[in-house]
């Protein structure tokens, strides 16, 4: 069993129902491959801790491959081709976050359906902004750090924001 320590090419856990499927223009994509109920275990992302210097400081796809987990703490897989790490955003997700470092469905999902989050719940670094190619009638066009601030996505998003930015939330609604 501690073979896996040598020999994993992975450093996350996803649900054997998940695999990636590359789509034109989108790259990789987490698909479904069987039904999921809401609430189950999709995906526990895994890997290394570091400042937001250092994640600066690291090649592009580490930087690619992070998810800002504390105020100044990021969890990166580094250069591990993960296959958890193709979960792409979405303004209208079926997929959340629970704590920091594992997403659930937020409703049933469907076999072949790809697997979304919207990076709101994650990302509060006031620079990042991102042009959204979602699709979704309520598609914000434009996904930023700051998207977390908006009244509507704290209360659509409720119990799915990373517990950094549900704190910040709460000092800001001064809760
Ligand atoms: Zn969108």
């Amino acid at each position: 069993m501690t073979d896996i320590l040598t020999t994993s090419r992975r450093v996350a856990w996803s649900h054997p129902h998940l695999d990636r499927k590359l789509t034109e223009g989108a790259g990789y994509t987490l698909v479904a491959t069987a039904p999921m109920a809401k609430g189950e275990l999709l995906v526990v992302w895994g890997g290394i801790i570091v400042d937001t210097a250092t994640l600066r400081t690291l090649p592009e796809m580490a930087q690619h491959r992070s998810i800002q987990v504390e105020e100044d703490l990021h969890l990166t897989s580094g250069m591990v081709d993960d296959l958890a790490d193709c979960v792409n955003h979405s303004c209208n997700p079926n997929a959340g976050l629970q704590g920091q470092i594992a997403l659930i469905a937020l409703r049933d999902i469907a076999a072949g359906e790809e697997v979304c989050f919207d990076y709101a719940m994650c990302d509060g670094d006031p620079s990042f902004r991102m042009t959204c190619l979602c699709g979704q009638p309520n598609c914000r066009g434009v996904i930023t750090g700051d998207d977390w601030r908006i009244p509507e996505l704290q209360q659509r998003y409720k119990g799915y924001f990373s517990p950094y930015l549900q704190r910040r939330i709460d000092r800001l609604n001064g809760c």
